[in-house]
């Protein structure tokens, strides 16, 4: 219930017309009875110390879900990227980098991405922590470029993991992957390389959508092909002998499984009743809320929650740490196949979880992360 640091910073940063202005910036590190403290930094305008707080303890369950040696943390500036020059970002990340020095470090707390930050950012971070450290040290964050200590998979990873879990989950519901007719909502990173993979096992990737629309072929998209036309026209809409359709309509189609991996909520009170779908893979962050979820639990879809079904990008970013830690470079098909053998698992033990308690699979998934997180706290004990 209670965040072990709570950490509010205040970053002057000179603008471009010589002014200063002073952003504000948070690390919260909820718990690392587990190891050390690992979670995204956001640049997002309205970030402030309660949403950096939640994401900090979802990070502590997720790790603990994926049975990583990691707690759990968040961090966060409230600006607008899109309004900064790339000098004036790389100034406040450098400073804020710099506020927060003291408590992060490859065995103390490990930052990444997040909402508006990306390998650039990183590669700041590692820079400014290194000088200051005086000494090179890609150990300190992940998702950095490839070039400089980043992994090889990170890319594609949270998309097969969310396409991993609903290839077990139908497994588990003896259903098969095979000529399984799944629509993804979002066609982004997760969205994209989930129906890539979901297209390559052979199933049917019957629809997908993006911000400006739907495309359904009830025979199945050549995903290869659609992410070409996405590349090339910067849409889904207009794909070559597809009908479009809203997003809600991809909500609504006879499908067998869905993956929304667009947003937060697009499966909510009003969404929910005409999902027909038998499996629910969330790529995105809570795209199911509250009140839906227990709709679809009396509906008896198998939902596999975000904090497994997304967990493909930490699981990676843990290699990426280990790999920079010894200094080594693992190709491609290791990576994934080492994150694949733990997502695996990872279902296997919410699954059991949520036979144990009789419960769904994301109060199984949240069981288990408590048991896991409270057994070491109780063998850690409280000291001093
Ligand atoms: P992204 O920006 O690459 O893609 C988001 C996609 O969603 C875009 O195609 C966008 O057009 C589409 N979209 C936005 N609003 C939509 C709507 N209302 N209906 C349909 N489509 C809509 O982002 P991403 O990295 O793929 O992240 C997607 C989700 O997955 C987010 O919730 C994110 O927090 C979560 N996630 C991502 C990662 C990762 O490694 N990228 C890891 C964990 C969780």
């Amino acid at each position: 219930m209670y965040p072990k640091v709570q950490l509010t910073v205040s970053i002057p940063v000179r603008m471009r017309d010589g002014s200063v202005r002073t952003f504000i910036g948070y690390r919260v590190q909820h718990s690392n009875a587990r190891g050390p403290y690992k979670g995204g930094i956001r640049y997002y305008p309205t970030t402030d110390l309660d949403e950096v707080t939640a994401l900090a303890m979802l990070m502590t369950y997720k790790c603990a879900v994926v049975d990583l040696p990691y707690g759990g943390a968040k961090g966060g500036v409230a600006c607008n990227p899109k309004e900064l020059t790339r000098d004036e970002l790389e100034r406040l990340t450098r400073r804020y980098t710099y506020m927060i020095y003291d408590i992060i470090g490859p065995y103390k707390d490990i930052p990444a991405p997040d909402v508006y930050t990306d390998a650039q950012v990183m590669a700041w971070i590692m820079d400014t922590y290194s000088q200051l450290a005086g000494r090179q040290t890609p150990e300190v964050v992940t998702g950095k470029p490839v070039a400089l200590g980043g992994s090889e998979g990170r890319e594609e990873a949270t998309g097969l993991g969310t396409a991993i879990g609903l290839r077990e989950a139908a497994k588990a519901l003896n259903m098969g992957i095979k000529g399984l007719r799944v629509a993804v909502e979002g066609f982004g990173n997760v969205g994209s390389y989930a129906a890539m993979y979901l297209h390559e096992w052979g199933a049917k990737v019957v629809a997908v959508s993006d911000s400006k629309g739907g495309v359904y072929n009830p025979e199945g998209l050549n995903v290869p092909k659609l992410i070409e036309h996405k590349k090339r026209t910067g849409t889904v809409l207009g794909f070559e002998g597809a009908k479009e359709i809203t997003d809600e309509e991809l909500l609504h189609l006879d499908v067998d499984a869905l993956v929304p991996a667009a947003v937060e909520g697009t499966i909510n009170a009003r969404t929910v009743h005409d999902v027909k779908a038998k499996i629910v893979s969330e790529g995105a962050n809570g795209p199911v809320t509250s009140d839906a979820d227990r709709v679809l639990s009396e509906k008896g879809v198998f939902v596999v929650p975000d904090i497994l079904a997304n967990a493909g990008g930490v699981t990676v970013s843990y290699f990426e740490w280990v790999q920079n830690l010894k200094r080594e470079k693992w190709t491609k098909e290791e990576v994934l196949a080492k994150m694949e053998a733990k997502l695996v698992r990872a279902f296997h033990d919410v699954l059991n979880t949520s036979r144990r308690y009789a419960v769904s699979s994301r109060m199984g998934a949240m069981c288990l992360a408590v048991e896991r997180v409270c057994e070491a706290i109780k063998l850690l004990n409280i000291w001093p």
